[in-house]
């Protein structure tokens, strides 16, 4: 029997060390024996480079590492807070940075795995910004700054995306489902895992014959969500 877990949207923050806490409590308690963990990303409420150091990044470090040495097999995926995020971190947590999105095969069944945020078609001005963000070229300039204007930068993003209301969930654009089928197709899947709108929930639905299904992690805000899935079954949990 394989078990593996997927988190996503903890916004980790070393503002808030109770959430830092919580995350060493679900990975000393839930991870263990675990095949593999995934975080399909938003760990962190912020990421500005591999070589920034708060109390955020040590306490993944140390988890992460440990789980590795352990014998659970860890994924990290960037997500919109965290796209900075790059191969030393991962190099540094004994773990796998994953593309997004990113295909894998779960106990035989192939499974596509998002942060989700690439599907909110909708939502034009984000994909534009997103475009642009996401480009090696922007990507290159931001990590050639100093660590303090890049925690600078990050912080004038943040303040100016909490006064635009775009924090809380309800603002967060949902999938476009034409944009989930196009995935799935193009990566020949019928199962999709991801995060990112905070809308917890396990969807199924018909496609040209065949039986889709898409599981919305939750994020940690006010409970500590995940996703197992046993061979092939997937549910949807809350911890404790
Ligand atoms: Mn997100």
């Amino acid at each position: 029997m394989t078990r593996t877990l997927f988190i996503s949207d903890l916004h980790l923050d070393p503002a808030v060390p109770a959430g830092i806490e919580r995350f060493r409590q679900f990975a000393a308690e839930m991870a263990p024996g675990a095949d593999a963990l995934y975080i399909l990303g938003d760990l962190f409420e912020m990421w500005i480079g591999d070589d920034a150091e708060d109390a955020a990044s040590e306490a993944v470090i140390a988890t992460l590492s440990g789980l590795a040495e352990a014998g659970t097999r860890c994924f990290l995926m960037p997500g919109n807070r965290d796209f900075l995020m790059g191969e030393a971190l991962a190099d540094a947590c004994g773990a796998v940075l994953l593309d997004d999105p990113e295909r894998i095969e779960l106990a035989g069944r192939p499974c596509v795995l998002a942060h989700g945020d690439a599907l909110c078609t909708a939502d034009t001005a984000y994909m534009e910004l997103r475009g642009t963000l996401r480009s090696p070229e922007v990507i290159a300039d931001l990590l050639a700054r100093p660590l303090a204007e890049r925690a600078a930068i990050g912080a004038d993003a943040r303040r100016r995306s909490r006064e635009a209301g775009e924090n809380k969930p309800e603002h967060i654009m949902d999938v476009t489902p034409t944009e989930v089928d196009a995935l799935l197709d193009a990566r020949d899947a019928d199962l999709l895992i991801h995060g990112h709108t905070h809308r917890a929930a396990v969807h199924h639905w018909r496609c040209r014959g065949r039986e889709r299904t898409r599981v919305v992690l939750g994020d940690w805000g006010e409970m500590t969500r995940y996703a197992e899935v046993l061979d092939r079954e997937v549910s949807l949990r809350t911890w404790p």
